[in-house]
């Protein structure tokens, strides 16, 4: 079993690092957010011991980074007392549990192995609307079944839509969150416009049902129509 341990505090990764490999875990430790962050999408782990206060990247960070791209590796996260709001922020983010700092070793253990046995949850690996189905882990994409074949592009913009069903999503949203555009410097309206337009041909033009919208005005918003 897999353990990436992403914590700053040298003396506490030391030590959770000899107490687990003792037990016969392989334990490998990140001591920087940048440095977890690097890990969590190089290798494959069985489980992540987040702690939320790191330098570089938050763990917070780190998290919400991994669910988006798919990786749902079961989430220990770690949390300083009095943080309530990390741990809700944590928990709803898509972390499977929490210890607070100071902890028992033992209850460590006991959460570590509680979420080994309980597996990876099926934490928004698959996404749908009516009958067009996502696969975010494999990168598959169908519809009634019939797999459509989509640019990485499309695919990014499909899941964004799909993540953000019963909103209208605008051109602004997805500029930032899709081309990762921080400033609008560059107008990327007409290459937006192009994208959709060719993610709609592909998933709708052969249905009866149409699932990809235009809210005048406003942006693109998911939604069956006949
Ligand atoms: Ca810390």
């Amino acid at each position: 079993m897999q353990i990436l341990l992403i914590e700053d505090e040298q003396k506490l990764a030391g030590a959770l690092r000899e107490g687990l490999s003792a037990e016969g875990y392989t334990v490998r430790v990140a001591r920087s957010g940048e440095e977890g962050f690097y890990q969590v999408h190089t290798e494959p782990f069985d489980i992540i011991i987040l702690d939320v206060m790191l330098p570089g990247r938050s763990g917070l960070e780190i998290l919400k980074t991994m669910r988006d791209s798919g990786i749902r590796t079961p989430v220990l996260m770690l949390t300083a007392r009095d943080t309530t709001e990390d741990r809700v922020r944590g928990l709803d983010t898509g972390a499977d549990d929490y210890l607070v700092k100071p902890f028992a070793y033992n209850e460590l253990v006991a959460r570590i192995r509680a979420l080994l046995r309980r597996g990876a949850p099926d934490l928004g690996a698959r996404l749908a609307i009516s009958d067009l189905e996502m696969d975010v882990v494999r990168h598959v994409v169908t519809r009634s079944g019939k797999p459509l074949d989509l640019t990485a592009r499309e695919f990014e913009i499909l899941k964004y839509l799909l993540q953000n069903q019963g909103k209208v999503v605008s051109r602004e949203m997805l500029s930032r969150d899709v081309w990762k555009e921080v400033s609008r410097h560059t107008p990327l309206d007409n290459v937006i416009d192009v994208h959709i337009a060719r993610l709609r041909r592909k998933i709708d033009q052969q249905f009866e049902v149409k699932l990809l919208q235009t809210v005048r005005g406003v942006g693109f918003t998911l939604r069956a129509e006949t």
